[in-house]
């Protein structure tokens, strides 16, 4: 199979990067023998208002699972990611806007963006907003999504974001969950050509039961379209704003202050709400970003994760300003309004980084060369892929075209829980193989466990867990400390459970197989949804395909895989058989599917992430037990698939 195959690091590569291999193996070690002495050091990637004495402090006993790091230390983030800047670098571009559509742009400066964040702050305490009062932010992908959020760092407020493309029912819930004081929206958002109707979805969750914690909405008016506005409770955010001083003194935070809240995909369940804390989430945000990236001055970096995700969080926002980079943040998508837009602006803004998810990959893919043509995506140095597990022709295909094969890919695995980056490799430092997240970042430590939790040694495979805690670890779920226990640190006593299942190589790489909920035991075998996906979509006409199992008489489970088709091909009895086959050649017979669904599109999250836990109801006719469908991007795919699965059955 294509996943075999091993792309060096040049000579020349490791020469140029922050860190060669040597350096990565020695310096990982330190930190696992010693981490109080390698975090000790490493904390002061940041600036501190109160430098801290301590530096770990954390246990997973069972039933008393409490995790600090640096925690005598105090701090303040917008002072990180903006003031300690402002005397070498008060005129670099911080925030580089790409509108939805190509006409429009922005730059605004560090300098620039000092003065807006502490207007915007003082507007908040205007508002009563103090140190600790939970802000619930729902926003286009425009500079003030930033801006409000590095102004509640400011204040010490806490920001919960939710993500611009939910519904009415998931914003009330989460300002419920999280007794959100505050909301920040706007009159509408655009995407893809299309307008979204935030502030009316804000309008609606707030007739909510329960959301009456709101005591006032903060509207940016961003398109000037038609919005209710409600007297007693509306605020323009341009008139609270302007007259404000444009300084604002930051509140010295403690390492273990709250800094957000923030809600996960809901791939497998309802939501949980995540709690971050300010010292160990930043400096891990900021050390992942600097080497998983290879920061260097000059660099231009382009994440195109919506704010409202982890990733948005951590390396559109928080790692790159804490390390004073340019990030560009993009409200449009990557095929709008033509399929080379990503190319596009990436020429456009001379991007040297770009970090991007499989969802996004496959879909280009999907379209052959159309997405990069005219485009020569030159300046581009480092590629990096984060979400779900990235199969190898996808892989090839974005090192292929999107890299013209000169730059390295960061297959970055990582959670909402865990902060920050966990498994990655280092551009100067990893031999690559496509599908692999390879190795551990510093002061992490992976293991697999089997069912019993048992350490398994060499190469094998089982259950992902961390035997120990690292700075960007969440503290607990906000308001349910013993469902966070219950849910990461239960399955296996002082083990924090990831839910993923994983290979180890003989070379110490980690392959992520998928969720353990997915994996398949088809005659015995157990086996990763993840690779048998890899091996429909390596087929040329196959764009993309989720497997599931369903109950099968003599095997125990079959294989039922949904299958979507490149634009142009066409289901038939030739293509199903051929199909069928060719996962047959490429993993065995074992592997073969029992059911081939060909199906228009797939059920995805708001983050582009297939929900298989849908699909496996589908599959085994339980529609009528769909749960939690409350963060699905498109409905009407499940209504189609269900009509289908009828026919098919
Ligand atoms: P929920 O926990 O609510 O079901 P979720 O797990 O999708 O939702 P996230 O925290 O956004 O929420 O996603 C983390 C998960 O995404 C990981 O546990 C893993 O399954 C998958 N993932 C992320 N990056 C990668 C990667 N590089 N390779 C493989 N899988 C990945
Ligand atoms: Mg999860």
């Amino acid at each position: 199979m294509s996943g075999q195959s091993i792309y060096p690091v040049s000579p020349e590569l490791a020469q140029k990067s922050l860190l060669t291999n040597d350096q990565y193996l020695s310096d990982y070690k330190l930190s696992i023998e010693d981490p109080e002495k390698f975090w000790g050091d490493k904390g002061k990637i940041l600036d501190w208002i109160k430098p801290y004495s301590k530096v770990k402090n954390s246990s997973y006993a069972p039933g008393n699972v409490d995790i600090k790091w640096f925690e005598d230390g105090e701090l303040n983030v917008s002072v990180n990611c903006i003031d300690r800047h402002l005397a070498t670098k008060g005129d670099q571009v911080a925030l580089l806007w790409e509108g939805d559509t190509p006409d429009q742009d922005a730059k605004i400066t560090y300098n620039q963006l000092y003065t807006q964040v502490c207007q915007f702050a003082n507007a908040l305490k205007e508002q009563g907003i103090k140190k600790g009062d939970v802000v619930c932010l729902y926003m286009p992908m425009t500079p003030e999504a930033a801006v409000a959020m590095l102004a509640c760092t400011r204040i010490g407020a806490v920001h919960s974001i939710v993500f611009g493309g939910f519904s009415p029912d998931a914003i009330a819930g989460r300002i419920i969950d999280s007794k959100s004081k505050l909301v920040i929206t706007a009159d509408e958002g655009r995407r893809g050509g299309r307008t979204v109707p935030l502030k009316g979805n804000v309008d609606e969750a707030l007739l909510r039961d329960g959301t009456d914690c709101v005591e006032s909405v903060i509207v940016f008016k961003n398109t000037g379209g038609d919005v209710a506005w409600f007297e007693d409770r509306d605020l323009d955010w341009a008139e609270v704003t302007q007259s404000q001083p444009t300084e604002c003194e930051p509140v010295a935070m403690n390492a273990e202050d709250p800094l957000f809240i923030l809600y996960t995909s809901g791939s497998t369940g309802t939501p949980k709400g995540v709690l971050h804390t300010t010292g160990g989430y930043l400096v891990y945000a900021a050390m992942t970003f600097k080497y998983v990236f290879d920061y260097q001055e000059g660099d231009i970096y382009w994440c195109t994760a919506d704010v409202g995700w982890i990733t948005g969080h951590s390396y559109l926002v928080y790692g790159p300003l804490a390390n004073g980079a340019t990030t560009l943040l993009f409200e449009g998508v990557p095929t709008y309004p033509t399929t080379s837009r990503m190319s596009e602006v990436v020429d456009k803004h001379n991007v040297t980084l770009l970090y991007t998810a499989p969802t996004a990959i496959r879909a280009l893919m999907a379209k052959g060369n159309e997405a990069i043509a005219g485009t020569s995506r030159s300046t581009l140095r480092v590629l990096g892929s984060v979400g779900e597990p990235i199969n190898p022709e996808a892989w090839q295909w974005y090192y292929d075209k999107i890299g013209d094969k000169r730059c390295p890919i960061v297959d970055t695995w990582w959670q909402t829980e865990t902060g920050g980056i966990l498994i990655t490799p280092l551009p100067g430092a990893t031999d690559l193989k496509p599908g692999s997240a390879t190795r551990p970042f510093f002061g992490v430590q992976p293991a697999l466990v089997d069912n019993e939790g048992n350490i398994l040694e060499g190469a094998i495979e089982g259950n992902l867990v961390m035997l120990d805690s690292w700075p960007g670890q969440m503290r607990t779920l906000y308001g349910n400390h013993e469902r966070f226990e219950q849910t990461y640190f239960s399955t296996f006593d002082n083990m924090y459970f990831t839910g993923d299942g994983a290979r180890r190589d003989e070379d110490g790489y980690y392959w992520i197989t998928g969720r353990v909920d997915d994996v398949l035991n088809v005659s015995g075998h157990r086996m990763g949804t993840a690779e048998i996906e890899s091996a429909l979509v390596s087929h040329p006409k196959v764009a993309e395909a989720a497997v599931v199992g369903v109950p099968h008489e003599i095997k125990g489970q079959g294989i039922y895989a949904y299958v979507t088709l490149n634009a142009g091909e066409y289901p038939s009895p030739e293509l199903y058989a051929e199909v069928k086959q060719w996962v047959r050649k490429e993993i065995g017979a074992i592997a073969t599917p029992d059911i081939l669904h060909w199906a228009e599109g797939l059920p995805k999250t708001r983050s582009g992430k297939i929900m298989r836990r849908i699909l496996r109801k589908i599959a085994t006719g339980e529609s009528d037990q769909l749960g939690d469908t409350s963060t699905l991007a498109d409905p009407s795919v499940v209504d189609k698939l269900i009509k289908e699965n009828q026919e098919i059955a």
